[in-house]
């Protein structure tokens, strides 16, 4: 178990020093509700303990965040009457993650909400997808 850092907004708010709106706890996971929402309900989970990536997390602990991601999201998603929700989990800057603390953010969605409107999909030349293939391969170490 990482012990808590010191400079970390989640930590703080995980040790009880720093307040915040309580969504859901139990022994592994806090969420609570999003400082800066993007949608009414948008509620932030986290592992209790520090990690700062996805990959870095032990899977016994993942098992925990997503086992409560379910239950949660439909709770918030009930409470504010939206019929769809996205999780987002941003991991380094160049994606968006600000804290470094593992985060998953449960957005409550309505219908034409106007968020998250950009998807700029394309598509692979011709042997690129067999060249990006191979090369995750040769990293895959599990
Ligand atoms: P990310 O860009 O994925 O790192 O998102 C971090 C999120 O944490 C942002 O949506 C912030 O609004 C949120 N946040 C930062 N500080 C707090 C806080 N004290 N309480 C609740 N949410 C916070
Ligand atoms: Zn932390």
């Amino acid at each position: 178990m990482p012990t808590e850092q010191t400079n970390c907004i989640f930590c703080k708010i995980v040790a009880g020093q720093i307040p915040c709106y309580k969504v859901f706890e139990n022994p592994a996971v806090l969420a609570f509700l999003d400082i800066g929402p993007v949608s009414e309900g948008h509620t932030v989970l986290v592992p209790k303990a520090h990690y700062e990536r996805l990959d870095q997390c032990p899977p016994a602990i993942l098992a925990e965040v997503i086992a409560a991601l379910g239950p949660v999201a439909k709770a918030i998603t009930a409470a504010v009457s939206a019929p769809a929700y996205n999780i987002l989990c941003n991991n380094g800057s160049q994606a968006g993650q600000v804290v470094k603390h593992l985060h998953f953010h449960i957005v409550p969605r309505k219908d034409n909400d106007g968020l998250f409107t950009q998807w700029p999909a394309s598509k692979y030349a011709p042997g690129r997808a067999e060249e990006i293939l191979q090369k995750i391969k040769e990293k895959m170490n599990i």
